[in-house]
């Protein structure tokens, strides 16, 4: 309808501007009121371990069910998340939610299942971050720390301040692991791998895409791959959609690899059911988490 306004560029985008502003300000107040609401849902996708082909890790992603507007895409939400603060109370509450799973799922099955987290970098430069009350709950929850993972993107460790280091140290400390997310889309600098002992990187989807349609994006793929590993890290390849790729990951050394050839991002108890233990499953977890 904006079209039919005419060929003056103002008039053009003036609508469709308030528009957005205006669907942007209702998101902020519905997602004020997601927590409390209890419409925000923790999910996983499963990490396969390719030389086992055996499921070992997850990453949880968070979905907010939108009473009117159904799914709302993480992509949507997380930004706005960022720019307004509301990615505090939702990162601690993923976190909470991601160590009592973990709790949970040992407890019941006996299987330990680390299970990935993301971070945003906002919520490490937050003088509250609540690195110490995560840890806290690790100690609660019995965990051992290894059995979560977090992950970072490059801007965080890029510029990591003093503050920054010290909350990576102290999640270090406790025995969580660090996972360097959407490697190759930044400036991929490779002295803060090291710097920031990061455990594991993982290779964005648009280089695995390109996997199998050319050698040179191989090539890349390969000599990240041997980079990683004389630095003492693991390799994860994300966003992985076909048996050739997945052929070609085998080929040259990528330890693990995520994506729909696998499986899509599943509810924790379609998890539970399809790649851990199933017999101990039962309506008990609801109460629990
Ligand atoms: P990410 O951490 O890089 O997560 C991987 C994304 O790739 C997920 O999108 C996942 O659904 C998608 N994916 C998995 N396999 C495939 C595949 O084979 N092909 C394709 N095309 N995509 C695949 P999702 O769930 O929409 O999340 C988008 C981003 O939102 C995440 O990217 C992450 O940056 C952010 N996010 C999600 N959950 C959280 C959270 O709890 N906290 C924070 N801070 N950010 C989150
Ligand atoms: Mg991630
Ligand atoms: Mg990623």
């Amino acid at each position: 309808a904006a079209k039919n306004l005419g060929r003056n560029r103002f008039n053009y985008f003036t609508p469709s501007m308030q528009v957005y502003a205006k669907y942007r300000m209702r998101l902020i107040q519905d997602l004020r009121q997601a927590l409390q609401n209890q419409e925000l849902e923790l999910h996983y996708q499963p990490i396969v371990e390719l030389k086992s082909g055996r499921v070992t890790k997850a990453e949880a992603l968070v979905r907010w069910c939108h009473p009117v507007r159904g799914m709302v895409s993480p992509s949507e939400f997380i930004p706005i998340a960022e720019d307004t603060g509301l990615i505090l109370d939702i990162g601690n509450w993923v976190f909470e939610q991601a160590a009592k799973q973990s709790a949970y799922w040992r407890d019941t099955l006996g299987t330990e299942v680390q299970i990935s987290i993301n971070e945003s970098q906002v919520q490490f430069r937050d003088d509250k971050h609540g690195c110490r009350d995560a840890i806290a709950l690790l100690h609660e929850l019995n965990l051992k720390g290894a059995e979560l993972c977090i992950e970072v993107t490059e801007g965080l460790l890029q510029d990591a301040d003093i503050g920054v280091r010290a909350q990576l140290k102290a999640y270090r400390d406790a025995g969580i692991q660090l996972s360097l997310d959407n490697f190759g889309t930044g400036y991929s600098s490779l002295a803060y791998l090291q710097q920031c002992h990061i455990d594991y990187l993982k290779i964005d989807k648009c280089l695995t895409n390109n996997l199998t349609a050319s050698d040179d994006e191989m090539k890349l793929c390969e000599a990240i791959i041997l980079m990683a590993h004389k630095l003492d890290i693991k390799v994860t390849a994300e966003g992985v959609e076909t048996e050739a790729q997945r052929q070609r990951l085998v080929a040259i050394g990528c330890d693990y690899a995520q994506g729909y050839l696998f499986s899509r991002v599943v509810t924790a108890t379609v998890f539970a059911q399809s790649y851990l233990q199933p017999q101990a499953l039962d309506c008990k977890q609801q109460n629990y988490l």
